[in-house]
């Protein structure tokens, strides 16, 4: 399917998969996706950090890009714990995932961190996916356009327009992701024209255009394809159904 913006399918295994088991779920994507024309989509692969070293290994001779699940603000220093961009970059991470609902809901991370994180991520070249979305509360309290306006401007910032375009932005609404429920069709591309919008009044309506909007949120290989036939959706983030190669290669293959 023909897009606009190139899509953009990323797996986010979240804190899931030993090195072993990271290794032998890129060899069966790579067996997966033989054959498979992938030149119109990014595909990308969140492992966890401990995986980064051998996953960047393993996809040398793929189309597959690595991606980390999240970033220290700071470039060195006393940050127990924390990982830095220069520590991404040894291991050819392209993309860092930011601002996850889990890591707004459980490491209490604000727009204003998750925007610091985004500035630190271009100032090294590399590029975030920066999660928005709402609670099922906030849908059912009809505040989904407030709370996404909200989070869109508060995670984006500071940025530029030449950072912003290389920024992909993920709508995530936090009542589908890994509860099996999703968006429907037209909710997601609602949300999706609804996060443009703002990025067109923050930005501009030809910057806004180029920027990539992913859905998150139960993607399964069953419905990526009417997700993704959406004019405003430009690629999916997908937990659960990544961990496994079948799976996520099924939403790679429906959705080009
Ligand atoms: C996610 O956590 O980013 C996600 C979308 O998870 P799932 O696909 O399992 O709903």
């Amino acid at each position: 399917m023909k897009k606009e913006r190139k899509l953009i399918i990323a797996g986010n295994w979240k804190m899931n998969k030993t090195v072993a088991e990271a290794v032998s779920l890129v060899a069966d994507l790579k067996r997966e996706l033989a054959g498979v024309k992938v030149k119109d989509v990014d595909i990308v692969v969140s492992p966890p950090f401990t995986a980064l070293s051998e996953v960047s290994k393993s996809i040398l001779d793929s189309n597959i890009k690595l991606a980390a699940q999240n970033m220290s603000e700071n470039n060195f220093g006393a940050f127990t714990g924390e990982i830095c961009a220069g520590m991404l970059k040894e291991f050819s991470v392209r993309h860092v995932i930011l601002g996850h609902s889990e890591r707004r809901q459980y490491q209490q991370e604000t727009d204003a961190l998750i925007a610091k994180k985004a500035a630190a991520v271009h100032a090294a070249a590399l590029k975030p996916i920066v999660c928005v979305g709402e609670t099922l509360a906030e849908r059912e309290g009809n505040l989904t356009e407030k709370v996404l306006e909200t989070q869109v401007r508060g995670s984006l910032a500071g940025l530029t327009k030449e950072q912003v375009v290389e920024t992909v932005v993920a709508y995530e609404p936090v009542w589908a992701i890994g509860t099996g429920k999703t968006a429907t069709t037209q909710q997601a591309q609602d949300a999706h024209a609804f996060i443009r919008k703002v990025l067109a009044s923050v930005f501009d309506e030809a910057t806004a255009k180029r920027v990539r909007i992913q859905y998150g949120g139960s993607v399964k290989p069953n419905n990526a394809k009417e997700l993704m036939s959406q004019p405003d959706v430009d690629g999916a983030l997908v937990g659960g159904a990544s961990l496994e190669a079948r799976s996520f290669a099924d939403i790679i293959k429906n959705s080009i």
